[in-house]
């Protein structure tokens, strides 16, 4: 057990889901324009959509015959064909340092994960994209478990909306509590793309939860053509799996690299850049004892960035320490080779944390989850706390 854990304490789940009605449309599977397509074929106008997106999203409703400015016949229409409805809450656990993490059912044997962190000028929650994840990355547990199947727009969305009311709900507040959104919970949420955007859309919308661009942040390892089309389409925050500095290193502990090597990833992060509205890519880098925490690493990732000749990437680095575990073969690196590799980048100029563990805490570049179903809920915990403790090495 971790000393993270012994810190929690279970609590009674909020009620999140009864019997899912059969056969009518959950309506947080909708972005705006989703749903009002979905009120068109009803015979309502669009603005009837904004009004009942307004409902779900900004008040939490699922009861149609509480959005008391829908006209009833409508309020009826949708009782026929239409439900809003939650992941199903298998567990909840809430830490001293008023961490939530709640663990869904979502079918199949398959559960996922959201945490939110609490900070004094934000409150983020980590969402998940897939249940378990194809990747494979060495170093995550959750890539070791294989993947089960992407999460519907819906699913992802449930997350946020279940996570805002509920903390609403509990703190007795109506003002907004969740201002950011990261997508570093279990998968990798560009190889779920048509659903993930979206829910990002909801995330962004006015009408719904009405985050910036900025606060919301999209991790992956390196899918480059869905990184291209991510800034076409939704340039968020983007949040890059980088773990090593050369190819051979990252063919390794990253095997999407043999697909998509460096160049091409930090060649698409440039692309990226020309659209997205914050002005830096988040690189993550879990430190591996004597894999890829040599000093001689980071003067790679110094050259990567910052080339003597070239425009390099605009970026930041999250040095993570490493929480082993049996299947990876992979060890910590110690505190000091970590801040040392940091000192090294940060010297170069380059903005660079290092997030501190508490006992045998660990962190996850995105989704760093084990194999059974108790397991899962621990990584983006882990990652939230860290944050909350995070080092800055001033440049
Ligand atoms: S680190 Fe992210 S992309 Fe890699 S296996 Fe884990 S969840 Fe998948």
């Amino acid at each position: 057990m971790t000393t993270t854990e012994t810190a929690t304490a279970v609590v009674a789940a909020p009620a999140a889901a009864t019997a899912t009605p059969a056969k009518t449309t959950n309506l947080l599977e909708f972005d705006l324009d989703g749903l009002a397509a979905f009120c068109e074929k009803l015979g309502e106008k669009r603005f009837r959509a904004t009004q009942l997106f307004r409902w779900i999203h900004q008040r939490g409703a699922r009861d149609f015959d509480a959005m008391s400015d829908l006209a009833k016949a409508l309020r009826d229409k949708l009782k026929g064909c239409a439900h809003v409805q939650a992941l199903p809450v298998i567990s909840e656990h809430v830490s001293a340092d008023g961490t939530v993490k709640w663990l869904f059912d979502v079918g199949g044997g398959n559960a996922v994960e959201a945490v939110f962190i609490p900070e004094d000028d934000r409150g983020t929650l980590c969402v998940s994209s897939q249940a378990g994840c194809a990747v494979g990355c060495r170093f995550c547990s959750t890539g070791h478990q294989g993947f089960s199947r992407n999460l519907t727009t819906g699913e992802i969305v449930a997350q946020l909306w279940f996570a805002e009311h509920a903390l609403r709900a509990r703190l007795g507040k109506t003002e907004r509590i969740i201002s950011n959104v990261v997508m570093m919970g279990m998968g990798e949420p560009l190889q779920n793309y048509s659903a993930l955007v979206p829910a990002l859309r909801v995330m962004l919308d006015d009408h719904a939860y009405g985050l910036s661009r900025r606060r919301v942040t999209v991790s992956t390892s390196g899918v480059v053509p869905m990184i291209d089309r991510l800034a076409q389409d939704c340039p968020v925050a983007l949040a890059v799996s980088l773990h090593a500095p050369n190819d051979p290193l990252r063919d390794n502990l990253v095997p999407l690299n043999r697909k998509y090597p460096i160049e091409e990833l930090l060649a698409a992060c440039n692309r990226y850049l020309e659209h997205a509205p914050r002005d830096f890519i988040t690189f993550e880098y879990c430190m591996l004892d004597g894999v890829n925490d040599q000093l001689e690493h980071a003067q790679q990732l110094i050259d990567l960035v910052k080339p003597a000749r070239g425009a390099g990437v605009r970026c930041k680095f999250n040095l993570i320490p490493f929480n082993p575990f049996p299947a990876s073969g992979l060890l910590r690196s110690s505190q000091a080779q970590v801040l040392a590799f940091g000192k090294l980048l940060s010297d170069a100029g380059i903005v660079t944390t290092v997030r501190k563990t508490r006992g045998d805490d660990i962190d996850a570049a995105c989704g760093q989850l084990a194999g059974d179903v108790k397991d899962r809920t621990k990584a983006a915990e882990r990652m939230a706390k860290q944050r909350t403790i995070a080092l800055k090495l001033v440049t």
